[in-house]
């Protein structure tokens, strides 16, 4: 069946680009443990690893030694915000201001410690959370402000540099979750001046498994380790690094494509064609603050489980796609529109790999869908 079915959810996760997988068969052949660089076999997987780390760091204007390989992007963030916060107790710098519409790989971390105090900050309808709304939460116990680069769920952009301008003024650090960045709008982390940035690998036609946290260059102290052992990447990261991941995430990053312009024009196909339906979309009205790929769907009345049931062969996002353990609705959607609003939403997304007739036929299947069970409910 899967070969049948269109694929509507690259956000979660995408297909991984020919040749990449290519790059990384070649990496495969290789026996070497980079970290054994005193013989020819490890320094040949040391060098391989390099280069990848270099075509990671030039994706995000970083440098190379700025950048910590970690198993994705949950791991990043647990780093990020686990790390520094361990660091910031011992300078008084208890609080830490957060977006609702944060990923839980960020929101979780904080929850599980009671040692620091946290405000949690409710977006706008759109999903934009902006200096103004972060500025009065902010006290001299301050020490950290996570704020995503683009909304895994509605593709907002936050505004991030203003956000980050705000904060250095008054010596706050600021993290970046970039997970959704890569791959859908530039991002740099010198422009937009943060401190600690997130990204995963299989968000941009990389293999899953693995990603990185960028580290300002004199900030690498600042961070206490998570993962203790043979101190690898600079001691905040011990465990022998995959080599053909490695090699994978950065061939990935060279073939890095921003164009949003076929994107624009799937999106506006999609959603012409579905607009007989009235649905709601959860978006920012402003495309220089949206992502096109990413399109959060609302069919009032009709759950999520109903479409899933009815449509399955579309393979879409429910907001919960990175809950491994029960039904838990979207955070996003629900600090966004409600909780109502979480079960009747939907997540379509499309990468440059998704196609007019792809579009086309999903969009047929769910009016068909969505008209036959509002005609149901008009009987019933
Ligand atoms: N942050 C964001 C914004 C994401 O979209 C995701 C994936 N859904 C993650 C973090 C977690 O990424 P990974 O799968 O690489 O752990």
């Amino acid at each position: 069946m899967s070969s049948q079915a269109i694929y509507l959810d690259s956000a979660a996760s995408t297909a991984i680009d020919p040749r990449v997988t290519e790059s990384m068969i070649r990496a495969l052949s290789h026996c070497g443990n980079p970290h054994a660089q005193h013989h020819t076999h490890g320094a040949l997987a040391s060098s391989m690893v390099r280069q990848a780390r270099s075509h990671v760091a030039s994706a995000i204007g970083a440098s190379p030694d700025e950048i910590v390989f970690t198993s994705g992007a949950t791991e990043a963030n647990n780093l990020a915000v686990l790390g520094l916060c361990s660091k910031l107790r011992s300078s008084g710098k208890t609080h830490i201001v957060v977006g609702a519409v944060e990923h839980s790989s960020v929101l979780e971390p904080l929850r599980a410690s009671s040692a620091y105090s946290v405000s949690v900050i409710a977006p706008k309808p759109c999903g934009m959370i902006d200096a103004s709304m972060i500025e009065p939460h902010l006290t001299d116990q301050t020490g950290l402000v996570c704020l995503q680069a683009v909304n895994n769920e509605v593709g907002t952009i936050q505004p991030v540099s203003e956000v980050a301008e705000l904060l250095h003024k008054r010596n706050i650090f600021l993290h970046c979750d970039a997970a959704q960045a890569l791959g859908k709008i530039s991002f740099n982390v010198r422009a937009s001046g943060v401190d600690f940035a997130t990204i995963s690998s299989h968000k941009f036609h990389g293999p899953p498994g693995i990603g990185a946290l960028y580290i300002r260059k004199e900030l690498s102290s600042t961070l206490l380790p998570q993962l203790f052992g043979g101190g690898q990447e600079q001691g905040l990261r011990s465990g022998t690094l995959s080599t053909p991941l490695c090699v994978g995430f950065g061939t990935a990053c060279e073939l890095l494509d921003n164009d949003n312009a076929r994107l624009w024009s799937l999106r506006q196909r999609f959603l012409k064609a579905l607009a007989p339906l009235a649905p709601t979309t959860y978006e920012h009205k402003d495309p220089a603050w949206q992502v096109p790929g990413i399109i959060s769907l609302r069919f009032h009345s009709i759950d999520q489980e109903t479409l899933v049931m009815g449509l399955p062969k579309l393979s879409f996002g429910t907001g919960a796609a990175c809950r491994s353990r029960g039904t838990t609705y979207s955070h996003v959607i629900s600090a966004i529109a409600g909780e109502a609003a979480s079960r009747e939403t939907i997540r379509i997304s499309l990468s440059r790999m998704s196609s007019e007739h792809e579009v086309d036929t999903a969009s047929e299947m769910i009016a068909q869908f969505v008209q036959s069970v509002r005609k149901l409910k008009e009987v019933a």
